[in-house]
């Protein structure tokens, strides 16, 4: 009967112990059978290391101490099998369902189908049950506890019904079995577990059994501290639990002298005792405080930069963190800018993997009948291979074109709608032009060949992913699945060679699913179910990724218990990130957790985790601490932090700020090095040519930055060109085509002029349900202009609102072929709201001195005579246009009307700064270019507003011009500067008044962009 513990403090040679005494048991005469149990699989990777140099491993078995269980069961006559996670997942599913319609689940109704409800009773009961839980409820408890525990009775009950054993249970199990058959350890020899400081009670028991029946065991256990600091009450707890449960044990006590270069050592030892001693600083040890959580990463991760170009292993240097969720992204980031390979240790679940979310997207594309996005996304995504189906590699860029002109938002039928269409039309479309009748080429579309092969693609791919309607089993839906990856190409995209780790895990998911079938009855599902189960497959199921021990390893402060590194990064030592902040778990509260021996839940031995990371460092440690959070609120430092800054004196800790002047022989990357050559001052000096390249890049950078923040807008980078360039060469010569927009855009900003007429930038809108605001404008035209043809008399009123409805009506019903657009739930009200404004219209341009003669009239388009302007230095500007409606008196004079939807910029100070130039210039080519008489009025009709806009040309009056012959005399002055501006070839930006419109391509890029009213 041999129970030993082996008490020694962190760092003190309790692994090196352990490997002495299973050498000395390896290397007897007789050939013994050995155990050694280690918290997790680094660990043992690196305790088999570290055996291989003594050369003999016959006999020895290291693992978790759930291998150690399932060994013992192996040799014992149990019948029960180890139940796949799916299988327990969807028993625990199945009691929740019961106790819902039994009425049972009490206060948990209410949240059962929340996400997340039943992942967090499997979390739960999977802690009863490693605890070896036996009692079942009294009366005594809190309902919700009573609940948990009712629900853990009938899982138990149901797994063992079935044969089944949750993986959980293990360790009571193969005690069960010890206690009730010694021979299932005949044969071993010695047992030895190293690296934990808590034990579940039937881990503890299971080594007391073991003891007794003759098998050595030896237990590690951190402690032998003489300042009687809290840093090893876990494992002392853990050593009174044994005393307790095995008096007879042989207490061992170590040496208390942590081996570790001097300087680390004199920060354990003084690590919160009462008065702790001021040490020197040495090098092998930084305490740094860092003025954000980013900073603290690139301090930690240029410490290590530094070590490596000093030849330092990286799989010796180690960053251990607070938990996985923080510092996790920043690590990824800066190693990447610093290119230093980082392996994380931790566990990933399946859902994060790309490859398997491309998969849940396939099943719902065709669940939410093929949206717009989900579906491209799918079709371009690496992992599928649709060329069985036709498709090609540039088709996902086609059909977004396609979308985006149809428009298509969502729906299979949508798609083949717009394809056909387009496919009738021809080899080449043209979207319905706007508005303002603006010709710009759109993007280009499919032909109708490559329509047709769309369709068919189209087609066999929905054929394909289309599921069965009703409910089926379960193993028809995973067989359906497989089948599905199969003709998708997404299987042979899987490299054969190599074991994928997800990839397992992901199988072993699809056989849980069909095991459970098989074992708990026929599982029926719907298709929505399925993938709702898949989801929660893989949102519950991790694989670990294999170690890289050529790289730097990230860990949870938690895990490094009993690994050492060369090297060791701790950062996060704030209050509230480390220690955590703990919180008692509502569903199995404190004190039922100490009665059944469940861990606590608000005493995590935090400081001991703590003093555990300090000590695992063979040569340097580095500690953080961040001072402000990303948000830039103060933090303040943990209490280990200033544990440990006690032991020192304050110059000999290092503060990293905004505004702390670096060395440029610092830097760790290309970037930071330029980044404070900048920021300090400092010109680099290195003669190499990439750095020189760099600066000259850099040094552009520069001017275009210094541009960009000058208040004032001028030079090259602010659009002032030397010349036009070759885009807009076209409007220098003598006779240029213009349209009253094009001036206007020039005269509102000459930087979005450049970019649309220039660049030719068309920004491509994201389609969406409903009406563009241009379809809006040309359905309401078409309407007035439709109406006033088709009356009689265009000046009889009650005529006229006859006719409205019915013409509405045939416009409306046309609409949505004409315009291309799917209507919303609002079509119907917004006809209403449109017919009403349109009776506005007709009612408030009623005269008895005014009639109607003409509507929509072109001039410079369909042979009719353009404008031609002459200016003053002999230039000829040639406008074209269509001139919304014309009236005319009795006396022959005309009144231009322009229909406007908007209400802005519709007045005399538009026209006076030259950005609303289109009623002079409508007025001269009514009077110039079509001849139709004397301009005496003229005004902007706006729809929405239900009354004419404030500049009247027959009132118009500025400084020095009046009446409509002032008004064309300033749009003249007007078309002279815009001349002017593009000869220097002068496009800078301008804000226009009320801000930036959002059509603007350039505010994608513009620094000037300021937002402004919408319109
Ligand atoms: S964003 Fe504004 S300033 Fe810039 S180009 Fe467009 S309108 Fe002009």
């Amino acid at each position: 009967m041999s129970l030993q513990i082996l008490m020694a403090g962190a760092a003190c040679g309790k692994t090196t112990e352990v490997l002495k005494r299973v050498c000395s048991e390896l290397s007897s005469t007789d050939l013994k059978k050995i155990w050694v149990i280690l918290p997790d699989r680094r660990q043992i990777n690196s305790f088999r290391e570290k055996l291989l140099t003594s050369g003999n491993m016959i006999g020895l078995s290291t693992g978790l101490f759930y291998e150690f269980g399932n060994e013992i069961l192996l040799k014992s006559d149990q019948t029960y099998t180890e139940a796949p996670e799916l299988l327990l997942h969807r028993i625990l599913q199945k009691i929740i369902q019961n106790f819902s319609q039994t009425g049972d689940l009490g206060a948990f109704e209410a949240i059962k189908d929340k996400p997340g409800f039943i992942q967090l009773v499997h979390r739960k009961v999977s802690e009863l049950a490693e605890a070896g839980y036996e009692s079942f409820p009294s009366d005594n408890l809190d309902p919700e506890v009573d609940v948990i525990l009712k629900i853990y009775q009938a899982y138990q009950k149901r797994v063992k019904q079935r044969q089944w054993m949750d993986p959980h249970q293990i360790i009571s199990m193969a005690l069960d079995a010890v206690r009730s058959t010694s021979s299932v350890i005949k044969g071993l020899d010695f047992v030895a577990v190293d690296g934990f400081e808590r034990f579940t009670p039937p881990q503890l028991n299971l080594l007391c059994q073991l003891a007794e029946r003759g098998v050595k065991v030896l237990i590690t256990l951190p402690g032998n501290d003489g300042a009687g600091r809290t840093i090893y009450q876990r494992a002392q707890e853990s050593l009174e639990q044994f005393q307790s449960a095995f008096p007879d044990l042989e207490l061992i006590y170590a040496g208390d002298q942590p081996f570790l270069p001097s300087f680390i050592l004199g920060l354990a030892n003084n690590f919160l005792v009462d008065k702790p001693q001021i040490i020197e600083k040495q090098s092998d040890m930084r305490l740094l405080s860092a003025y954000s959580p980013l900073q603290e990463v690139r301090e930690g991760l240029r410490r290590i930069r530094f070590l490596l170009n000093k030849s330092a292993f990286a799989g010796d240097c180690a960053i251990l963190i607070p938990a996985e969720d923080q510092y996790s992204a920043l690590l990824q980031t800066v190693a990447n800018e610093y290119h230093i390979p980082i392996h994380f240790n931790w566990g990933k679940p399946l859902i994060q993997v790309a490859q398997l979310e491309l998969i849940l997207n396939l099943l719902h594309v065709s669940t939410e009948d093929f949206p717009r996005r989900l579906f491209l996304d799918v079709i371009r995504s690496p992992f599928v291979d649709l060329s069985n189906f036709g498709f090609k590699p540039a088709d996902t860029a086609i059909l977004e074109r396609v979308s985006r002109y149809g428009p298509v938002v969502a729906g299979f039928d949508n798609w083949m709608k717009v394809l056909q269409r387009l496919a009738t039309k021809g080899e080449e479309s043209k979207k319905q032009a706007e508005l303002d009748k603006e010709d710009d080429e759109i993007f280009n579309l499919p032909n109708a060949d490559a329509c047709q092969r769309l369709m068919e693609s189209l087609r066999s791919l929905a054929a394909i992913l289309k599921p069965p309607e009703k409910e089926k089993r379960i193993t028809f839906w995973v067989e359906w699945l497989w089948q599905l990856l199969e003709d998708l190409g997404w299987l042979s995209q899987m490299p054969a060679t190599t074991e994928i780790l997800w990839f397992e895990k992901f199988k072993q998911n699809l056989r849980e699913m069909c095991i459970a079938d098989q074992e708990l009855g026929f599982w029926y599902l719907d298709f929505d179910q399925f993938v709702a189960e898949l989801e929660m497959g893989f949102q519950m199921s991790t694989f670990q990724q294999t170690t890289d021990r050529n790289k730097v390893q990230v860990l949870r402060l938690l895990d490094a218990r009993g690994s050492r590194f060369e090297h060791v990064v701790i950062l996060g030592l704030a209050e509230g990130v480390f220690p955590k902040s703990q919180r008692e778990d509502p569903f199995l509260p404190e004190i039922f957790r100490q009665q059944a021996g469940l861990e606590s839940h608000v005493e995590h031995n935090q400081i001991g985790v703590f003093y555990q990371a300090i000590t695992r460092a063979n040569s340097t440690l580095m500690v953080t601490r961040p001072y402000m959070s990303d948000k830039g609120e103060a933090l303040e430092p943990s209490p280990y932090w200033n544990a440990l800054i006690a032991c020192l004196e304050e110059k000999d800790i290092e503060v990293v700020r905004s505004t702390t002047k670096r060395t440029l022989e610092d830097a760790a990357s290309l970037e930071e090095l330029f980044f404070w050559s900048h920021l300090f001052k400092i010109p680099i000096k290195f003669e190499d040519e990439h750095l020189s390249q760099t600066i000259n890049k850099l040094n552009h950078q520069k001017a275009v930055l210094s541009s960009r923040q000058s208040k004032r807008i001028e030079g090259v980078y602010e659009g002032e060109l030397e010349k036009l360039p070759p885009g807009l060469a076209k409007f220098e010569q003598k006779e240029t085509d213009w349209s009253a927009s094009r001036l206007e855009t020039y005269k509102s900003c000459p930087m979005r002029f450049w970019t649309q007429y220039g660049l030719g930038v068309v920004e491509q809108h994201i389609p969406v349900l409903g009406l563009e605001s241009f379809q809006i404008g040309s359905i309401l035209h078409q309407i007035l202009e439709d109406v006033y043809r088709t009356a009689e008399d265009p000046t009889n009123v009650d005529q006229l609102l006859d006719l409205l409805p019915v013409i509405a009506r045939q416009v409306f019903d046309a609409a949505p072929e004409t315009y291309q657009f799917e209507p919303t739930v609002y079509w119907q009200t917004q006809q209403e709201e449109w017919l009403a404004i349109l009776q506005s219209a007709i009612i408030g341009l009623a005269s008895e001195e005014w009639v109607p003669i003409a509507f929509e009239e072109k001039f410079g388009l369909d042979g009719k005579p353009a404008l031609n302007i002459e200016l003053e230095d002999g230039r000829m500007v040639r406008l074209h246009g269509v001139i919304d409606r014309i009236d005319q008196d009795l006396q022959g004079n005309l009144r231009i009307i322009d229909y406007k939807t908007g209400v802005s910029h519709l007045g005399k100070d538009d026209l006076i700064q030259g950005t609303r130039l289109q009623l002079p210039l409508y007025a001269m080519a009514a009077m110039q270019a079509l001849k139709m008489g004397e301009v005496k009025e003229g005004f902007y009709w706006t729809l929405n507003g239900e009354e004419a806009g404030s500049l009247k040309l027959s009132k118009f009056q500025s400084a020095d011009f009046e009446g409509p012959s002032g008004a064309i005399q300033v749009a003249k002055l007007h078309l002279q500067m815009i001349m002017d501006g593009l000869s220097s070839a002068d496009f800078s930006p301008q804000v226009p008044d009320g801000g930036c419109p959002k059509y603007c391509g350039a505010r994608l890029w513009c620094w000037r962009y300021h937002p402004g009213r919408q319109g």
